[in-house]
């Protein structure tokens, strides 16, 4: 598919999950959750955690934010239930890798999904930290943090 077309359709589906966000409301009985707060763009939002058995049973998210913070946490509640802790992981450095443009070869990579409807934000470092939030979030409630933010030292790892 030629990039233009790409583009073109990456751009849809961050707009989809922008305009209709799943698994978008709070979490009764989680097992853990933590607040992503990025306030160069003034995006939070609450991830929730539900973990059985070392399995990431169900996952919700609530905030607000700009389009692609929210299309990226929509994503990644799709993308990470279901999975085991050690795949979760495994998709938040790829996600990471993605986002910030380290591994190019991943915005091709068929695993990933409609995940990599992301990649477009690494040429934007700015948006890389919208787009992230979530996963930082995410990884903090799994780690049992409550509260993780684009300009802590959790971002100690999103700079370099
Ligand atoms: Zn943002």
């Amino acid at each position: 598919m030629a990039d233009a077309a790409l583009d073109a359709l990456y751009q849809e589906v961050i707009l989809d999950h922008n305009r209709r966000p799943r698994n978008f409301h709070p979490m009764e009985h989680a097992s853990c959750s933590a607040d992503g707060r990025n306030p160069n763009c003034g995006d939070q939002l609450t991830v929730w955690l539900r973990v059985d058995d070392d399995v990431v049973s169900d996952v919700s998210f609530q905030g607000q934010g700009c389009a692609i913070s929210k299309a990226s946490a929509s994503m990644m509640t799709d993308a990470i239930k279901g999975k085991s802790r050690g795949d979760v992981v495994q998709l938040y450095e790829k996600v990471h890798k993605l986002v910030t443009g380290e591994d190019p070869a991943l915005a091709k990579d068929k695993e990933l999904g409609s995940l990599r409807a992301l990649s477009g934000v690494s040429k934007f470092p700015m948006r890389v930290k919208c787009a992230s939030l979530s996963w930082h979030a995410m990884k903090a409630a799994l780690d049992g943090a409550s509260v993780v933010t684009t300009e802590g030292p959790e971002d100690a790892r999103s700079a370099s």
